[in-house]
């Protein structure tokens, strides 16, 4: 049997905001690694992938649940642990032979075989000859072997990757995704397992044996899917396109119907989506048949799963859309908004984000019972900043503005940072 690595078990996350409220983040978590795993974590952005890793790696601590190692408790068990990050993070006043023995220094591992350790991974991960090269003097994939090598050299239980490849063009991360599953199915990475963090369907699919799919607001396991296709697999081929396909509807599950979901009252979150954004989807959508897969979606726009899904969250919130095992589909209002000329679809956006979104709605009664019918942002930004970060309450704040102006319900005075109604001849 396979040495169990890491057990997680009822981790959850939680960041302190202002007026001792906090953002749960991740929320009881569960999972096990098993030497020989392959795992990715799946989620939109800002669902706590990174959080979840960086807790997984000991860099930060979670709020409450247990992180067992090899049986020990993680704390003490000093794991050998490391991990790639999305923007390579090399010294770039070392060369790649110095930022590889940069973890080997850590362990105090020094001198000669600290060198042939350091040479060998450069090695492997085909960077022969450039061991003098800076930073500076390398392409991004070539950073990204630099960052991938100096997290092998220390030869770590897990191998922690975070989005690597998500900065680099396309070819350049296919090739490094191929080389990666190369080097793993041949067994020649001196790692026992990896966990990999990802928002790109495909490319869990293309590496990894086994996908963590992560939910958001908080993030929780919406389920576990098992990739059971030989290496190196073909993106074209049925099983994967069906895998894909599988992990879309996964995906894209209302949550209420998550069974394992703790249902409580949150303060609703807006897609980061622009209302042009949404129109376009929604029109897209009626010109297709009755209802449209998803993942046939991404790939007819060329989107990602990235750009795509705060689109149908917000068509799905406003009640245009519903979604239902991985396929999209208009509601009556949905299909008579695309039916409607600009002004239709203005009034009826508006009924729709008035009955249906909570932030539009308060900033609505907000102005309309104030005599001047104005408020400043910060009113409002005071009432987000308990329910999300500062950043995200601005974004917050920024959606609401553009989804306002489109309903003509509010508008935004850029200079004096308020809201207000404007007057209109009845
Ligand atoms: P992902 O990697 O999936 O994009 P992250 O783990 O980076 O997501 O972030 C998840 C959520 O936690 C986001 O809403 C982010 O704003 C919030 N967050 C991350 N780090 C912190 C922090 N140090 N303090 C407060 N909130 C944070
Ligand atoms: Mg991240």
């Amino acid at each position: 049997m396979k040495d169990t690595i890491l057990e997680v078990k009822n981790l959850s996350k939680a960041y302190p905001m202002r007026k001792g409220s906090f953002l749960t983040v991740l929320e009881d978590i569960n999972l096990t690694v098993k030497e020989g795993d392959f795992l990715s974590i799946l989620g939109p952005s800002g669902a706590g992938k990174s959080t979840l890793l960086r807790i997984l790696a000991g860099l930060i601590e979670p709020t409450s649940g247990e992180i067992l190692y090899f049986n020990k408790s993680f704390f003490s068990a000093n794991p050998k642990i490391s991990m790639v990050f999305q923007n390579f993070a090399l010294f770039p006043w070392l060369t790649v032979l110095e930022n590889v023995e940069v973890g080997l220094k850590a362990l105090g591992v020094i001198g000669e075989s600290a060198r042939e350790k350091a040479i060998k991974v450069i090695d492997l991960v085909g960077l022969d000859g450039f061991e003098d090269a800076y930073p500076r003097e390398l392409s991004g994939g070539m950073k990204q072997r630099v960052g991938i090598a100096r997290a092998l050299a220390v030869e770590p239980d897990i191998l922690f990757m975070d989005e690597p490849f998500s900065a680099l063009d396309i070819l350049t991360a296919d090739n490094l995704r191929s080389e990666l599953s190369r080097l793993w199915l041949e067994g020649k990475l001196p790692i026992k397992s990896v966990i990999f963090v990802t928002h790109n369907i495909e490319e869990a699919v293309f590496l990894s044996d086994r996908a963590i799919i992560l939910s958001h607001n908080p993030a929780t396991i919406r389920a576990e899917i098992y990739i059971n296709i030989p290496r190196i697999r073909n993106k074209n081929s049925k099983e994967f396109k069906f895998l894909v396909d599988d992990i879309y509807t996964v995906l894209t599950k209302p949550k209420k119907d998550v069974p394992f979901m703790l249902r409580k009252e949150r303060y609703q979150f807006l897609p980061h989506a622009k209302v042009g954004a949404i129109a376009g989807l929604i029109e897209l959508a009626h010109s297709k048949e009755e209802a449209i897969d998803i993942s046939d979606l991404t790939s007819d726009l060329g989107l990602e799963v990235d750009d795509l899904f705060p689109l149908i969250e917000a068509s799905v919130f406003l009640g245009f859309a519903e979604v239902k095992e991985g396929e999209i589909r208009l509601t009556e209002e949905g299909k008579k908004f695309s039916r409607s000329d600009v002004l239709e679809k203005k009034v009826l956006f508006r009924d729709m984000a008035l009955k249906n979104i909570q932030l539009i709605k308060q900033i609505y009664q907000v102005l309309s019972t104030t005599e001047k019918k104005r408020m400043s942002e910060d009113f409002f930004i005071e009432i987000l900043e308990n329910h999300f970060t500062k950043d995200e309450a601005w974004n917050q704040l920024e959606i609401a503005i553009d989804w306002g102006r489109y309903a003509e319900l509010f508008a935004y005075d850029y200079d004096t940072g308020e809201f207000y109604i404007e007057d209109v001849q009845s």
